[in-house]
């Protein structure tokens, strides 16, 4: 079947591909590539190339392509109970052995965790469980949820409404009409360009807090963000904008959901990003790295304070209304615990700290300086390079230029390195797996230089 010679045209006539411009790849001018294995942090494909790729799928291979430690607990599994469910109280060896694992890992004040498919259905679990908990406590009114300009968190009709991207909203009747977007904590992109960070940090919350007064704080229920803004653009929040955040929550009784289905797991060097930057989320949403993508998996992490609340609610109400047929899922469940044996065995997190740190400041001291490079941000192993037409007005590239693709285009052309345009805005995101070593950092930031100076000079 891999030989098969209509493989290509089967793909462009019966495929419906996701994030994918239809009409261009019908036509043939959006590419078919087939993926046949990997190892390590390399890919490959059916026509025989060699790829390091240095965003690790969709920034969730965390450990790297081909662990047989992982492949063998899934097909172990699988022989043994490939499948139950998990309502009313069932489970498997698996799936509580996951739950205990990821608690042990999580910030002390959480409680429980609820498992679903995708990060996707995990945050459309929280938004059920925010309104449920207010239901709870009487307060009907109290339901709408504040997500950032440029915040992604799913492509459901919910989570796709959090997404502060406009291409998710655009000719889907969306957002919906609970959900409200405030500014995003991105600094390089700031309106005053003699604004300090510190001063840029204040006006976020002054925008915040605007909205709430205009709002009322009893019609909002929840603030969800990502620790650092991933698919907008690779943005590190600067210094100390989430404790000025959780301190307007707290005051206003608000929750917070700190979607950490990138950073979750170890990807900023920390198991998790709420650690990092002192965030104490109410609900955390995890998907990715939680299997490195070895099988679907996603969870919401339950606090204390809403666990009390919701098992109140099943006092009053009966049996939680909320479930998924593959909640659980024992296969999901069998690659998760072997994922995180194999992060803690391999000292993963600690790699992605310092091969991160390393990545970044060679990628900071490669372009940092090229006249089209505006900012080089990363934190852990997440990586950026936005790039300027102009970089003392910090002037951008008009979209029709598609700057950024056609770095990405190159990179992977001339040197068979993979990173993504990210979807708005020249942004070149690197977020490789955590077994990157520093030789192949070189060859990420040597590759990068390459592309960067052959598209713009
Ligand atoms: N939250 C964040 C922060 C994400 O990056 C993503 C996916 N990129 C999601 C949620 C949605 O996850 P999924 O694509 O698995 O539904």
């Amino acid at each position: 079947m891999l030989h098969n010679d209509k493989l290509e045209q089967w793909d462009r006539e019966n495929f419906f591909h996701p994030s994918t411009h239809l009409a261009e790849f019908a036509r043939g001018n959006v590419p078919h590539r087939v993926v046949t294995g990997g190892s390590g942090c390399h890919i490959e494909d059916r026509d025989g190339n060699r790829m390091l790729d240095a965003f690790a799928g969709l920034y969730c291979v965390n450990v790297g392509y081909g662990r047989s430690e992982i492949a063998e607990a899934i097909a172990e599994q699988a022989r043994e109970l490939a499948y139950y469910h998990s309502y009313v109280g069932h489970g498997t060896e698996a799936s509580i052995t996951l739950a205990k694992m990821v608690l042990d890992r999580a910030p002390d004040h959480m409680s429980k965790v609820y498992f679903g498919l995708s990060g996707s259905d995990a945050n459309e679990t929280n938004i059920k469980l925010i309104w449920y908990y207010n239901n709870i406590l009487g307060r009907p009114e109290k339901k709408k949820i504040i997500s950032r300009w440029r915040g992604y968190h799913g492509s459901g009709l919910m989570t796709g409404s959090l997404t502060g991207l406009e291409l998710f909203h655009k000719k889907f009747d969306l957002p919906l009409a609970q959900v409200i977007h405030t500014e995003a904590p991105y600094y390089f992109r700031r309106d005053d360009p003699g604004q300090s960070e510190s001063a840029f940090v204040a006006h976020c919350v002054s925008e915040l807090e605007a909205m709430i007064h205009r709002e009322g704080a009893d019609t909002i229920a929840a603030f969800i963000g990502e620790p650092v803004l991933g698919t907008g653009g690779i943005v590190p929040p600067p210094e100390g904008y989430w404790p000025a955040i959780q301190e307007v929550l707290d005051r206003h009784d608000i929750l917070l959901v700190a979607d950490e289905v990138v950073t979750g797991f170890g990807r900023l060097g920390t198991m998790f990003g709420s650690d990092h930057y002192g965030m104490r989320p109410d609900l955390i949403t995890i998907a990715k790295g939680l299997t490195s993508a070895y099988a679907p998996l996603s969870g919401s992490i339950v606090s204390d304070k809403m666990w009390a609340v919701l098992e109140q609610g099943t006092d009053e109400n009966g049996p939680i209304g909320h479930g998924w047929t593959y909640s659980a899922h024992p296969i999901g469940a069998a690659a998760g615990v072997a994922n995180l044996e194999l992060i803690d065995k391999l000292g993963l997190v600690e790699n992605a700290g310092t091969v991160g740190a390393y990545l970044n400041a060679e990628m900071r001291a490669a372009l940092g300086d090229h006249p089209h490079v505006g900012d080089v941000r990363g934190e852990g192993m997440v990586c950026a390079v936005e790039f300027v037409a102009d970089k003392q007005s910090r002037r951008f590239y008009d979209a029709g230029d598609k700057i950024g693709p056609q770095i990405a285009g190159k990179l992977l052309e001339q040197n068979n390195v993979i990173a993504r345009a990210m979807p708005q805005g020249d942004i070149l995101g690197f977020a490789p797996p955590f077994c990157l070593t520093r030789a192949e950092a070189d060859q990420v930031v040597a590759a990068t230089y390459q592309a960067v100076t052959s598209v713009l000079g």
